[in-house]
C-alpha cells in the first residue's frame, strides 16, 4: 500500500494494507486473522496513534446506521459515521447532541478514542456522551459495554488499543438553536481577571490568540437560544470591552470566512453552529499541525501567564491558538478526568521539526499545572510522565492487557506514550 496519509499529510501510515470491510463478520474475520491491526477513523489526528505495521481497517464502507430511541434519549450509530452526517440525521428527527468539536468532518469512533472536545464550562467532551459501545476485540469477538459495565469507563477513550469500535450509543436531547457572535480585541488583563465570568458567558466560548499581540484576537460566544445559558450583550454592544465583529470572521487572520459557521448572532441549527467550520469546506487552514494541553481550570490564569511568557518563541511557529473549557468526566484516559478543565490549543505552521523542538519547552512551562496532552495531536511527553497524570493509568494498562493479550492493537506510538518502551520492540520481534 502506498502513500496513505492522515488529513494533515504529516503522517504516512506504515500499514501493509488498508481494508474497507462491508460487514461486521468481515471485520471480525480480519481482526481475528491479523497479527497487527488498528482502526482508522477519518485520519484527522496529527500523530501516528492510528498507525500499524499490519492491517489498517476503515469502517467507512459499513452500513452507516443511525437508530434513535426517543424514550431513552439515545442514538446508536456505526463507529465510522462522521458527526456532520449524524448531526443532519438527528436534526431531521428533532434531536441534538450536547456539543461538537470545531469540525464536523471527524468520525464518532475516532473522536471518542482521543477524548475530542468542543467548548463550554458545563459541556463535557464528546466521549462523555457515550452510554454504550460495541468492540471487536483481538480474537474477533464482539464485546458490548454500557455505563454499568466495570470496564466501560476505561474503554471509551480507548486510543484504539482495546479493539475496533463498531457501534456507539450516544446521549441525545431535543434539538436546539444556537447563535454565534464574535467579538474582537479583548484586553489580556480583562481575560486574566475575569476568566471565569468570560468563559461562562455563553453555552460555548472560544478565545483565539497568537499569544504575542496586544489583545486577544477574537472571542466566539455560542449561545443557546432556548434560554439554558446566561444572557449575551445586546446586539452591537461590547463584551467586556471587546467589540462585535462587523462581519463573519475566520479564526485565522486572512483565511476565508465562508468556511466558518454562520455568525453575527443569526440563530440556527445546533449542528451547523456548534462546530466552527462547515462540512464541505476545508476546516481550519489545511496546511497545519496541531497540539493541545488540557489542565484543571483553577490554574487557567497562571497557565495563561506561563504561555504569554513564551510568546516570543510560540508566535513565529503559530498560525493561531485557541482557549476553550470543558467539564469533568469519569473516563479513565480522558484529559478531563475528574477535572473541570481549560484547553490550550495551538494550530502550528507545518514546520514539524521546529514545532517538535518547542513542545518540550511548552510542556515544561505547563508541568506545574499537570497539563495532559490531547491524544490526537502532537506532543512530547512519554509514558513514564503521562502515567503520573492519570489516576486510572494502571487500570487502563491492565484492561488493554486483558482484552489484547497478544498486543495486536499496539504500535510504536502506544509503546512510547502509553505502555512504555520495550513493549513494541518485543511485539515487532513476534511479528517478524
Ligand atoms: C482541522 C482539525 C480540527 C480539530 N478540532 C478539534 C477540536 O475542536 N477538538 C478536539 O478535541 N480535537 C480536534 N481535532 C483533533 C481530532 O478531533 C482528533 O484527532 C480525532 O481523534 C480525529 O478523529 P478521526 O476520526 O479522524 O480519528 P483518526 O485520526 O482516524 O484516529 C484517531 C484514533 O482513533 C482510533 N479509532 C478510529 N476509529 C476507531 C474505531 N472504529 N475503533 C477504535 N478506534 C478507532 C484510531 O485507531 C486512532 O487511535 C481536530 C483535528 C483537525 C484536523
Amino acid at each position: 500500500m502506498r502513500h496513505l496519509t492522515n488529513w494533515a499529510r504529516n503522517v504516512e501510515y506504515s500499514a501493509a494494507r488498508l481494508h474497507r470491510p462491508t460487514s461486521l463478520d468481515e471485520v471480525k474475520a480480519l481482526v481475528a486473522s491479523a497479527r497487527a491491526v488498528r482502526a482508522l477513523g477519518s485520519g484527522h489526528s496529527f500523530n501516528t496513534l492510528a498507525d500499524t505495521p499490519g492491517e489498517l481497517i476503515s469502517l467507512e464502507a459499513l452500513a452507516q446506521e443511525v437508530v434513535i430511541d426517543p424514550s431513552a434519549r439515545t442514538v446508536t450509530v456505526s463507529g465510522g459515521i462522521r458527526y456532520g452526517e449524524l448531526g443532519a440525521r438527528l436534526q431531521a428527527e428533532g434531536f441534538a447532541l450536547a456539543n461538537l468539536a470545531s469540525l464536523p468532518h471527524i468520525s464518532v469512533a475516532g473522536a471518542i478514542a482521543t477524548a475530542t472536545h468542543g467548548s463550554g464550562n458545563t459541556n463535557r467532551n464528546l466521549a462523555a456522551a457515550v452510554s454504550g459501545l460495541t468492540l471487536v476485540t483481538a480474537r474477533g469477538e464482539t464485546l458490548a459495554l454500557t455505563r454499568s459495565s466495570p470496564d466501560f469507563a476505561g474503554a471509551v477513550v480507548g486510543l484504539g488499543a482495546l479493539g475496533l469500535v463498531t457501534s456507539v450509543t450516544l446521549d441525545i436531547e431535543p434539538s436546539f438553536d444556537v447563535a454565534v457572535t464574535v467579538y474582537e480585541h479583548l484586553a489580556w488583563d480583562t481575560l486574566l481577571h475575569h476568566f471565569d465570568a468570560l468563559m461562562r458567558a455563553a453555552y460555548s466560548v472560544s478565545l483565539f490568540t497568537n499569544w504575542a499581540r496586544d489583545t486577544v484576537d477574537q472571542v466566539w460566544l455560542k449561545q443557546r437560544v432556548d434560554g439554558t445559558a446566561g444572557a449575551l450583550p445586546l446586539p452591537g454592544q461590547d463584551f467586556h470591552g471587546a467589540t462585535p465583529a462587523p462581519e463573519r470572521r475566520h479564526p485565522l487572520p486572512g483565511a476565508p470566512a465562508e468556511a466558518c459557521s454562520e455568525q453575527l448572532g443569526i440563530a440556527g441549527c445546533w449542528a451547523d453552529r456548534l462546530p466552527h467550520f462547515r462540512l464541505g469546506f476545508t476546516p481550519s487552514r489545511g496546511e497545519e499541525l496541531q497540539s493541545e494541553y488540557i489542565l484543571p481550570r483553577a490554574h487557567a490564569a497562571a497557565a495563561i501567564e506561563a504561555l504569554r511568557a513564551l510568546a516570543g518563541r510560540i508566535a513565529p511557529l503559530l498560525q493561531i491558538a485557541e482557549i476553550r473549557t470543558m467539564a469533568a468526566d469519569d473516563l479513565w484516559l480522558s484529559m478531563n478526568y475528574r477535572a473541570d478543565s481549560v484547553g490550550f490549543h495551538f494550530t502550528w505552521k507545518p514546520l514539524q521539526p521546529e514545532v517538535e523542538a518547542l513542545l518540550p519547552v511548552i510542556e515544561e512551562a505547563l508541568a506545574p499545572f499537570r497539563a495532559r496532552p490531547h491524544w490526537g495531536k502532537l506532543f512530547h511527553a512519554r509514558a513514564s510522565h503521562l502515567a503520573t497524570l492519570y489516576e486510572k493509568w494502571p487500570a487502563f494498562i491492565a484492561l488493554a492487557e486483558r482484552l489484547d493479550p497478544e498486543h495486536k492493537f499496539r504500535n510504536d506510538f502506544l509503546a512510547r506514550h502509553v505502555f512504555g518502551a520495550g513493549t513494541q520492540e518485543r511485539r515487532s520481534e513476534m511479528i517478524r
